[in-house]
C-alpha cells in the first residue's frame, strides 16, 4: 500500500510504501484495477473463469462460452466471442438488461442464447476446468468456460487525491506521454483508457520514462539558461549525474568497457 502527498515546500512528491519513504520530483501512477467479481458459483480463474478477452479467447475455439452480465460490454464480448466459436450463451442471471435498445436488436440478431435464470450450481472435470453450469429453473448447460463483465474499479485514489482529472469510467486521464493534468504526475497501464496488456502498459512506463528524462535532464541549456548561469557551462558542471547515481552507474556491470556489457559476454 503506497500514500502520496504533494510537499508544497520544496515542490517534491513524499511517497511512503510499507517502511520505505522517497521523494520524488516526478511520480508515475501504475497501480491498475480490480475486476469486479460477480457471486459465486463461479469456475476457477484460468480454468473456466477468464477476465481478459485478448489474452484467453484464443482458448475457446469450438468450445460452449458464456458472457455473464447485463452491460453494454456484456453484449460486444458476447459478439465478439463469435469469431472463436459458434456457441455462445449471455447469462443475465436474473438481473435486469442494462444494454441499450440498439444494442439488444444488434446482440439478438446474433446466434447468441440469452439465458435470464440466476445460477444455482457448477460442474468441474476432473482436472478443474469447468464443466456444466446449473440454473434455478433445473436446467444445465455446458461450458468450457467464460468471461464475467461487471466493470472494473480502477485504483486511482492516490491520484484523485493529488488532483489528477479522470475520466468517467474512472480511468486517469493523461496525455499522449501519460501526463496527467497534474504537473510531475504521470499515469500508465491498465489506470488509463486503453488497451489492458502487459506489453502496451510497458511501452507507456517507457513512454512516461523518456518524458520524464526530457522534463529534468539539465543539458542541453537554452541561451536563457546559460545567461542566467553566468554565461558559460562550466567544467564543474558536468556531467548532469547525482553522486549517488554517478556511483551507482559507474559500478553497475553494464558499463561500456567493462566485463558484462553486452559486447564483452558475445550477445549482440
Ligand atoms: C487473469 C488475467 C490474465 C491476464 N493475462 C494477460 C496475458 O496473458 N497477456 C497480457 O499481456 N496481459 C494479460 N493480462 C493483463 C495484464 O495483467 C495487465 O494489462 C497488466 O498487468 C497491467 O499492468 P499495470 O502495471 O498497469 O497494473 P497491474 O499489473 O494491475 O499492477 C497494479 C499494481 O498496483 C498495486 N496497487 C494498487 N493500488 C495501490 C496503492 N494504493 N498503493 C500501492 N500499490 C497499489 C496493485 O496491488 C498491483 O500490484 C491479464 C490480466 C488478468 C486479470
Amino acid at each position: 500500500e503506497g500514500e502520496g502527498s504533494e510537499d508544497s515546500e520544496n515542490d517534491l512528491f513524499h511517497l511512503t510504501a510499507g517502511d520505505t519513504e522517497v521523494l520524488a520530483k516526478q511520480v508515475i501512477f501504475a497501480t491498475g484495477f480490480s475486476d469486479v467479481r460477480p457471486d459465486p458459483p463461479l469456475p476457477r480463474t484460468g480454468r473456466g473463469l477468464h477476465w481478459c478477452l485478448h489474452c484467453d479467447a484464443y482458448m475457446f475455439v469450438d468450445e460452449p462460452v458464456f458472457v455473464m452480465g447485463t452491460g453494454e460490454a456484456t453484449a460486444h464480448v458476447a459478439m465478439i466471442m463469435l469469431n472463436f466459436t459458434p456457441e455462445v450463451d449471455i447469462l443475465t442471471r436474473g438481473e435486469e438488461i442494462e444494454w441499450s435498445e440498439g444494442t439488444d436488436e444488434q446482440v439478438r440478431a446474433h446466434p447468441i442464447d440469452i439465458v435470464e435464470e440466476e445460477l444455482a450450481g457448477m460442474n468441474k472435470r476432473d482436472d478443474g476446468w469447468l464443466e456444466s453450469l446449473e440454473f434455478e429453473d433445473g436446467s444445465r448447460r455446458e461450458y468450457r468456460g467464460g468471461f464475467p463483465m461487471y466493470g472494473s474499479d480502477y485504483n486511482n485514489e492516490l491520484a484523485a487525491s493529488l488532483g489528477c482529472d479522470t475520466n468517467d469510467d474512472g480511468t486517469v486521464a493523461v496525455d499522449d506521454h501519460g501526463r496527467t493534468s497534474v504537473g510531475g504526475v504521470y499515469a500508465v497501464g491498465d489506470l488509463i483508457a486503453g488497451h489492458n496488456q502487459i506489453p502496451v502498459a510497458m511501452g507507456e512506463g517507457a513512454k512516461a520514462g523518456i518524458s520524464i528524462h526530457y522534463d529534468i535532464r539539465k543539458f542541453p541549456m537554452s541561451k536563457e539558461e546559460i545567461e542566467a548561469a553566468g554565461g558559460e557551462i562550466s567544467a564543474e558542471d558536468v556531467p548532469a549525474i547525482g553522486e549517488e547515481l554517478r556511483t551507482q552507474a559507474r559500478e553497475h556491470a553494464g558499463k561500456a568497457g567493462e566485463a558484462g556489457t553486452s559486447e564483452a559476454a558475445g550477445d549482440d
